[in-house]
């Protein structure tokens, strides 16, 4: 298994193609999912991350009582990484997340991890749970990705959280999560880059960034991020619009600027299959704007389809 920072060093600046996927919900079969890769595998993804579901909590009456259950929609998390490893022979990535763990379920996972043969891991809070207005941490939990990053880079040293001898060390590299256009919850980009700046600090090897639609916002964001010392490679994350709903919910989701015109253009089509190709041919300008900025991969968020992505693919690597 190789590093992620080792694929990048090796690609000596060729931008490579990359893809993140997300677990099927709960009683799908995964068969689906291969199917939606497979395609993609022609452009020799190096690594395809596998996003962590968190759980949910439904009502339920239980022995005439009405109770609390957590369930999780998307489960599968890791036995999909030890599957794409298996039939695909490319890294995956597991997202490990603070939502809804405690340090120690985050050792015995790492653990896991460790196992499996997995070392590259991308560390995020997670969101609030449904319901909740703000993120909370489970007690024992870490409240913010830099806290998990601290956590995995102790193991990297030897240090578990309660043994009393050295353990032999994980030798994980580290991604964290960037938002060209801010978090949502900070009060300026600029704070959320000293943020940035922590969870590097701490021991991320790189960055990879939300979906943008405007070139400008990431070009912008890595000189800011250069100007405040953040060194670390920092892909971009690109995802194609693909219907008129996404026009309004991925800025209400991801707290993120559509530019007039790709709105525009899409408010002119009169059926899916047209916003689709708006979405591909916009991806493509995209990629072509940041392949020759020498970026250093392009990351897909395929939403695990894999149409779209495959053309935008074909006409760029
Ligand atoms: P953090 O870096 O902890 O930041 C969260 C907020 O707190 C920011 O506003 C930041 O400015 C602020 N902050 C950070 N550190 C501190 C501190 N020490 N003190 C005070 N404030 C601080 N979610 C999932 O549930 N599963 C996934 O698989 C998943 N994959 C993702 C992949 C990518 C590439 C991206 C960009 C996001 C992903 N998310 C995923 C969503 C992510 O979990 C949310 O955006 C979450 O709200 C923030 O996560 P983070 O790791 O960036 O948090």
């Amino acid at each position: 298994m190789t590093k992620i920072t080792q694929y990048l060093q090796e690609a000596k600046g060729k931008t490579l193609f990359s893809i993140e996927i997300i677990p099927p919900m709960k009683g799908q079969h995964l068969g689906e999912l291969m199917s939606h890769i497979e395609p993609l595998m022609e452009f020799k993804p190096p690594f395809i991350e596998v996003t962590y579901h968190r759980e949910e909590y439904i009502q339920k009456i239980v022995n005439g009582v009405s109770t609390r259950i957590p369930i999780r929609k998307r489960p599968g998390t890791l036995g999909i990484c030890a599957s794409i490893m298996q039939k695909f022979q490319v890294d995956a990535v597991p997202h490990v997340i603070c939502g809804g763990f405690t340090q120690e379920e985050t050792e015995d996972f790492l653990i896991d991890l460790h196992y499996l043969g997995i070392e590259n891991v991308l560390i995020l809070r997670g969101d609030q749970e449904k319901g909740e207005t703000h993120f909370i941490p489970k007690q024992g939990g870490h409240a913010y990705a830099n806290e998990l990053v601290g956590q995995v880079k102790a193991m990297n040293q030897g240090i578990l959280l309660h043994e009393e001898t050295e353990s032999l060390p994980t030798d994980f590299c580290i991604g964290v999560a960037a938002y060209p256009e801010k978090h949502f919850e900070a009060v300026s980009l600029e704070e959320d880059m000293r943020y940035l700046k922590q969870k590097v600090d701490a021991g991320a090897d790189y960055i990879v960034t939300q979906m943008f639609f405007n070139n400008e916002k990431y070009f912008d964001f890595v000189r800011k991020c250069r100007e405040i010392g953040i060194l670390v490679p920092i892909i971009p994350g690109i995802k194609p619009l693909a219907t008129l709903k996404q026009l309004e919910i991925l800025p209400e989701i991801f707290h993120l600027e559509i530019p007039e015109a790709l709105a525009s253009e899409v408010k002119k089509c009169d059926n899916n299959a047209a916003i689709k190709q708006i979405g591909i041919e916009w991806a493509i300008q995209q990629g072509k704007e940041l392949i020759q900025a020498n970026v250093p991969a392009l990351h897909f968020y395929t939403m695990s389809k894999s149409d779209s992505v495959r053309a935008i693919a074909s006409a760029l690597f």
